[in-house]
């Protein structure tokens, strides 16, 4: 959702080089000068009820079209399988018949489905994959977005719990204990959209792309003239503007924030982020970006840090070595920006925000 990237910057790396002596070299020169340059491609799509922008470093747009569609078709094969918008998507079908049959679940949800229990376990409850009746409740599925009777919340509170889900891995067996509970992929089926895309693309040969799924990203090598991919955080108070950005280096990003979903009543906004051990929408800070290895893991992790908030977050985010977090807390005067140690040389607050984000370290 909320990071974005900037355009590539294109250095002239060949510009204004002289190359003394020997006309050969000239020569080769010449040669190098008039094959076509290397530039980042974009290859969209709408998928995932979002944009999902493929970019490509190629000097033949045409020929490179090809791993491009190979990505898109591997992120629509995850929004068919993990989709809660579509009746025919595999957890559409889990959710009609779970509660009251035992169902043998297709391989690649069973595994995001057996990585979303093993987050809420890690999590201590904070990620959990049971919330779509409170999500529904809200209207941040199905809409319209309101703020329900406390009735209605009390009814959606009562069906969640992932403590309450029958899973059997080898069997790829699913049952819910009780009448009317549903599973919501929607905190992590991104991730594995752009892990599945990527995967794609390294499979055809692919160095030099970023896969960015609603700012859910994953970098391979690096664009043209440049060390890695330079990725904005969106400023939370200006959706037209980054605050910071990170530097990627084959590795992944993704932000959790509520400044683009959310419901307002009496001058308060309540979030799409439901923290799942209260029932009521998790408030505290502006965002919670995480880099790690993979776009599953950013993902996974980005909504319950955020749900944990900026001292449990910071905690979880420390204890779990496999990725590195930066959590946006709202301040009177100036917002505190934490960053995770592990990120230094990599992060850079924007000079025009300065004056608004005290970065501290952690
Ligand atoms: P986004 O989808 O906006 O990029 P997230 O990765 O944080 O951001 O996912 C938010 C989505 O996850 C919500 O729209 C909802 O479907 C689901 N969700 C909300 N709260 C939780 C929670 N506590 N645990 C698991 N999933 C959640
Ligand atoms: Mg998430």
């Amino acid at each position: 959702m909320a990071p974005g990237m900037e355009p590539p910057v294109r250095s002239p790396r060949h510009a204004g080089r002289t190359v003394p002596v020997l006309a050969l070299l000239a020569a080769l020169a010449g040669l190098v000068a008039a094959a076509p340059a290397r530039r980042a491609v974009r290859y969209p799509l709408h998928a995932m009820g979002t944009y999902v922008n493929v970019t490509l470093v190629t000097a033949d747009s045409a020929a490179s079209a090809g791993a491009a569609r190979a990505a898109h078709a591997a992120v629509r094969l995850v929004d068919s399988l993990m989709s809660n918008w579509t009746a025919t998507s595999e957890v559409a079908r889990l959710n009609r018949v779970a509660d009251s049959v035992e169902t043998v679940v297709e391989p690649r949800v069973a595994e995001v489905i057996a990585r979303a229990l093993a987050l809420w376990r890690e999590s201590e409850g904070a990620f959990d994959l049971t919330v779509e009746p409170l999500v529904r409740a809200w209207g941040f599925l199905g809409g319209p977005r309101r703020v329900p009777s406390d009735a209605e919340a009390a009814a959606a509170f009562a069906l969640v719990g992932a403590g309450d889900v029958r899973f059997d891995p080898g069997a790829r067996t699913l049952r819910f204990a009780r009448r009317g509970m549903r599973v919501d992929l929607g905190g992590i089926a991104k991730g594995v959209a752009v892990d599945d895309a990527m995967r794609a693309l390294t499979a055809r040969g692919v160095r030099d792309a970023l896969v960015d799924a609603s700012g859910n990203m994953r970098a391979a090598g690096a664009p043209p003239g440049a060390e890695g991919w330079r990725i904005g955080l969106r400023d939370p108070h200006d959706r037209e503007a980054f605050f910071a950005r990170v530097t990627l280096a084959g590795d992944a990003i993704s932000t959790s924030a509520s400044y683009e979903q959310f419901v307002a009543r009496d001058g308060r906004r309540f979030g799409h982020i439901l923290d799942p051990r209260t029932g009521r929408p998790a408030k505290g800070l502006l965002a919670v970006t995480v880099v790690a290895a993979d776009a599953t893991t950013c993902d996974a992790w980005d909504t319950p840090l955020y749900v944990l908030g900026s001292e449990a977050g910071r905690r979880k985010a420390r204890e779990r070595t496999e990725l590195a977090a930066i959590l946006v807390v709202p301040g009177a005067g100036a917002d505190t920006v934490w960053v995770e140690e592990a990120l230094r040389g990599r992060f850079r607050l924007e000079p025009s925000a300065a004056a608004r984000f005290v970065v501290r370290w952690f």
